[in-house]
C-alpha cells in the first residue's frame, strides 16, 4: 500500500454519487430501489479494489465508470434472481425428490393462483357466515374417494406417521416388523420417527421374514398399536393383496389394538392386480392409513391420514396437528388434484404424473428421433443418438425398479460426459440428465410438452 501507483488507481475508482447519478445508475435505482443499488455498488467497488490490489503494478489501470456500472447491473440481476428455479427433468425419475416430486395438473396450478392472488374462505363457512375449518375443503372429497370414516391432511407423510404414532402410542409400545424398519426418500427413518413420536419401538421378526406368531408374542399390556410400513416402490412391485394384512388386522383387533399402515407411496388408482389401492386397504378395515400427497396422487407435498373416526378425531385434537398444519396453497392444490380423481380416466389424462407414466415408449422414441434429426443436421461436433432407456417411479423406496423409456445419448467432440453434464446444468433453464457408462443421457419420459425446444437449443449450444 505504500506503493504510490496502487493508491492512485484505487483513488481513481468512481465515487458513489457519480455512479448513482450517471444515467444508467439512475435507471437501476428506478428499477431496483436506491438502497439495494447502493449496497450493490459497495459490493462491486469492494471487489474491484481487491482485484486491483492483487494485480501486478503494470496492469493497474483503475476502473472506468462504465465498467463499474456494467458490473453493478450484472450483480443486481444476480441478486434479483430466485434461487428456486424451473429445471427440466431429463433423469427419467418421475417423482424426483430433489426436483420437487410431482408436477401439478392444470387445475391445481389454477387453484394455487386463486389462493395466492386474493382472500379465500380458508376457515370461513360461507353458508353459515361463521368460522369454518380449513380441513373441510378436502375432507369430504377424501371420504368420497376412499370411503374412509374420517380424514386429516398434514404437511407431509413423515408428519402423518409422526402424528399417528404420537396420538395412539405415546408412552407405550408400537410393534413393527424388522423387515419394515426402512429408510425412505433419503431421510425418513421409521425407528427415528417412532422415537420422536414418543413410542417405544418393539421390533419383531427378521429382515426378510416376519410371521404372525412374531407379532402375537410381542403383544403385551404396554402395546398401543401395530404399525405396517409399505417398503416397496410404487406400482411396480407393490405388496400383494395377501392375507397378511387381514391376518394382522384380525390379530390387532382381537387384542383391541389399532393397526396403522404407512402406505407411503402405495397406489390410489387400480393399475395392477397385485397392488392394493388406498380404497381397498381402507375396505379391509385398517384403522389408520397414511400416504404422501405428491407420491401417491401426483399432487402437492402433503401427508394424508384416513381411518376410523375415533382415531382421526383424536389426532385432530393433538397439538402436534397444529404444528404440522397445511397452508392454503397445499389445500388449494390438493383439492383440485383430488377433484380429478372423481373420474379416474380424467385423472389419467390430466395428472402429469400419470400422463408421463403411461406415455407409450413408441411415442417417446418418435420424440427422441425428431430431436436427433433436428440437431444432427449439419453439425459435426455434436452427435445425438436416440436410445432405449429405463425410467423409474422414484419418490424414494427401493431403487432399481425400472420400466422402459426412450431418450438421447448425447456426445460432443472435445467435451467429456462430465463437461456436457455441466453445460446442460448451467443453461438459463438447466437441463438435468445423467451419466451412465461414460455416456451422457437424457430420458424423455419426464420431459414436459414444450420442453423439447429448450433441449434442442441447449444441445446446439453445447456444439458451439
Ligand atoms: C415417502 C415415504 C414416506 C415419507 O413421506 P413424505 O411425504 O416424503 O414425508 C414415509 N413412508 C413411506 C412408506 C414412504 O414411501
Amino acid at each position: 500500500m505504500s506503493d504510490k501507483k496502487s493508491n492512485e488507481s484505487l483513488r481513481r475508482l468512481p465515487a458513489m454519487h457519480k455512479i448513482l447519478n450517471a444515467e444508467k445508475g439512475r435507471e437501476l435505482t428506478e428499477q431496483y430501489g436506491r438502497q439495494l443499488v447502493v449496497t450493490a455498488v459497495d459490493e462491486v467497488l469492494d471487489e474491484v479494489r481487491k482485484s486491483l490490489l492483487s494485480l501486478e503494478k503494470k496492469e493497474k489501470t483503475g476502473a472506468s465508470l462504465d465498467m463499474v456500472l456494467d458490473r453493478v447491473e450484472n450483480h443486481l440481476a444476480g441478486l434479483a434472481q430466485t434461487s428456486l428455479r424451473r429445471v427440466i427433468n431429463a433423469t427419467g425419475v418421475l417423482l424426483h425428490t430433489n426436483m420437487g416430486r410431482a408436477v401439478l395438473s392444470k387445475k391445481a396450478q389454477e387453484a394455487l393462483l386463486v389462493a395466492a392472488s386474493g382472500y379465500t374462505n380458508l376457515e370461513y363457512d360461507l353458508e353459515r357466515g361463521e368460522r369454518g375449518s380449513r380441513y373441510e375443503h378436502v375432507e369430504k372429497l377424501l371420504l368420497r374417494l376412499t370411503k374412509a370414516e374420517s380424514a386429516l391432511v398434514v404437511n407431509n407423510n413423515a408428519g402423518a406417521v409422526l402424528l399417528a404414532i404420537n396420538t395412539l402410542a405415546k408412552g407405550k409400545e408400537a410393534i413393527v416388523s424388522r423387515g419394515e424398519l426402512v429408510e425412505i426418500g433419503g431421510s425418513f427413518r421409521v425407528p427415528e420417527v417412532m422415537k420422536l413420536g414418543g413410542a417405544k419401538l418393539v421390533e419383531v421378526g427378521t429382515t426378510n421374514r416376519t410371521h404372525l406368531a412374531d407379532y402375537k408374542q410381542a403383544i403385551s399390556d404396554d402395546t398401543a398399536a401395530i404399525l405396517k410400513v409399505h417398503t416397496s416402490n410404487f406400482r411396480i412391485v407393490g405388496f400383494s393383496k395377501s392375507v397378511e394384512r387381514k391376518e394382522l388386522l384380525e390379530l390387532a383387533h382381537s387384542k383391541e389394538l389399532p393397526l396403522i399402515e404407512d402406505l407411503g407411496s402405495g397406489s390410489f388408482l387400480d393399475f395392477s392386480q397385485e397392488e392394493a389401492t388406498v380404497f381397498e386397504v381402507i375396505a379391509t378395515g385398517v384403522d389408520v392409513v397414511t400416504f404422501s400427497g405428491d407420491k401417491l396422487l401426483g399432487g402437492p407435498q402433503a401427508g394424508i391420514l384416513l381411518g376410523k373416526k375415533e382415531y382421526i378425531e383424536a389426532m385432530k385434537k393433538n397439538q402436534l396437528a397444529r404444528a404440522l398444519r397445511v397452508d392454503k396453497f397445499t389445500l388449494a392444490a390438493l383439492e383440485a388434484t383430488l377433484l380429478e380423481y372423481l373420474s379416474p380416466e380424467k385423472a389419467m389424462e390430466n395428472v402429469p404424473l400419470y400422463r408421463m407414466l403411461n406415455a407409450p415408449v413408441e411415442m417417446l422414441r418418435e420424440k427422441a428421433e425428431a430431436i436427433a434429426t433436428e440437431v444432427n443436421r449439419g453439425r459435426e461436433r455434436i452427435k445425438v443418438i436416440p436410445i432405449p432407456t429405463k425410467a423409474q417411479m422414484g419418490g424414494g423406496s427401493i431403487p432399481g425398479q425400472e420400466f422402459p423409456s426412450y431418450g438421447l445419448d448425447i456426445s460432443c467432440e472435445g467435451k467429456s460426459p462430465m463437461e456436457l453434464e455441466g453445460h446442460f446444468r448451467s443453461l438459463p433453464i438447466p437441463i438435468i440428465g445423467y451419466i451412465e457408462r461414460e455416456r451422457y443421457i437424457m430420458d424423455l419420459r419426464t420431459v414436459l410438452p414444450g420442453e423439447e425446444e429448450v433441449i434442442i437449443n441447449g444441445i446446439r449450444l453445447a456444439g458451439g
